[in-house]
């Protein structure tokens, strides 16, 4: 067997055994295969797709590529919850301190930026001194103790889709249902989650644009966790429109630090709240999402889940004047607003053109090697279905010059498009899939 003979099976559409899937995916783990290949074979699988056996194999293969995490003596049930990515994402942020204020443990491993979506890694590194690479027994120790981690995926827990990730986010080979399915699943079964909400992006600015594709994706990665006998819910939500109002790394962490604060937009917090419930739901610590959902409030209206967000980022060697003063966070030099002269209701706010706008601001990776600029993002004032009168401000632009400003202008005269007659906001959520 060799790496190129598996590349050319899969671009002209064969099916790979469970053998050849191993063998690739230890290889490309060990360094035997070089990042060239894997993306080569990143991209056939991306363009000739895998049978549902194929998917659930890689995903055995990258989460048994490393050692896994057993949490069964640690916690009475190992919660976990995954986004697929999306523009202004910072749900982490809050769902996991809200949910473990409300006595449930989390322990969670996050990924960085993914193409135009954001990475919660990326954004807690705001924080100076934030670790965002916890060993395996500072992992449980700090789970057991406070009941909440926020760390990077560890080298030695499926490092196969730790390199893959990486390989794929410059390779233009995100796109995959297989590749996001195995890779969510992978890191979640490794983790050793024992029940994982998973929340699916849908739209312009997801890597699954259509509903369709969302439950596909969907019902993939809820099969994989029953397979390997995990409880798994699936929420299909919306990713037309960024999420909340802030795009980029420090202005996330602000926005997510004024939710946990009782503040921050409607629709992230209204977000935050239901995963919330979900996660609660399926940890058993309620027997409703709707009761989930009210213990959540109460956890952010008498400052629990802020107490818990404060204790996690104490712990984890952050700075915690950083987020008692946010204004501390890194500011970027330009801060410029874009107005819109006509009047009109939002009838599409493309959450993809905003989410390379910011990459392209320096809030993402190009390549593989770039650093990101903490400081730079947009904000969003508008949504779908509001009404903007001519001077209204639609954006405003954290850019670390005056060139990148006016090229993001540019760009995102193209996100809005505005009608005359009223329309409806966009769902936050479509389905749900157990
Ligand atoms: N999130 C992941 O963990 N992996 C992907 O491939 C996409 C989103």
């Amino acid at each position: 067997m060799n790496a190129v003979d598996l590349i050319i099976k899969k671009r002209d559409g064969f099916e790979l055994s469970r053998e050849e899937i191993e063998f690739f995916v230890a290889g490309f783990t060990r360094g035997e295969i070089p990042d060239y290949q894997a993306a080569a074979w990143a991209m056939a699988v991306l363009l000739r797709g895998m049978t549902d056996r194929e998917t659930t194999d890689l995903t055995l293969a990258m989460a048994n590529s490393g050692s896994t995490l057993d949490l069964s003596k640690v916690v009475k049930i190992a919660l976990d919850k995954h986004s697929t990515g999306g523009v202004g994402d910072k749900t982490t942020l809050v769902v996991e301190p809200l949910v473990a204020a409300c006595g449930v443990p989390v322990g969670k491993m996050s990924g960085r930026g993914l193409g135009f979506s954001g990475g919660t890694l990326d954004k807690l590194e705001s924080i100076p001194g934030y670790r965002t690479n916890l060993s395996r027994d500072e992992f449980i120790t700090q789970l057991k103790e406070i009941g909440l981690v926020l760390t990077g995926q560890s080298p030695d827990l499926a490092p196969a889709d730790g390199k893959f990730y990486a390989l794929r986010d410059v390779t233009g080979t995100v796109q995959s249902m297989p590749l996001i399915a195995s890779s969510v699943m992978s890191k979640k079964i490794a983790g050793g989650a024992q029940a994982i909400v998973l929340d699916v992006k849908i739209g312009s600015g997801a890597f699954m644009k259509t509903l369709e594709e969302g439950r596909s994706l969907a019902n993939l990665m809820v099969s994989i966790g029953r397979l390997s006998g995990r409880k798994v819910v699936a929420l299909l939500s919306d990713m037309n429109q960024p999420l909340g109002s802030a795009v980029g790394n420090a202005l996330e962490l602000k926005e997510a630090i004024d939710t946990l604060h009782g503040q921050g937009p409607e629709d992230f917090r209204a977000h935050c709240l239901d995963v919330a419930g979900e996660m609660m739901l399926l940890g058993g610590r309620v027997t409703s999402t709707e009761e989930g959902v009210d213990l959540a409030k109460r956890a952010l209206a008498d400052g629990s889940a802020w107490e818990k967000f404060r204790m996690l980022v104490g712990r984890q060697g952050g700075d915690v004047s950083f987020i008692d003063h946010a204004e501390k966070l890194p500011q970027a030099p330009i801060v410029q607003t874009m107005k819109w002269e006509k009047a009109g209701y939002v009838r599409w706010l493309d959450a993809r053109v905003v989410g390379e706008t910011s990459v392209l601001m320096g809030a993402g990776r190009v390549k593989k090697e770039d650093r990101i600029d903490h400081s730079v993002g947009i904000l969003v004032h508008k949504k779908v279905s509001d009404l903007m009168q001519p001077g209204d401000t639609v954006f405003t632009l954290h850019a670390a010059s005056k060139d990148s400003a006016s090229e993001a202008e540019t760009r995102l005269r193209e996100a809005v498009s505005l009608q005359d007659t009223p329309c409806q906001p966009l769902p936050l959520f479509y389905d749900r899939i157990e």
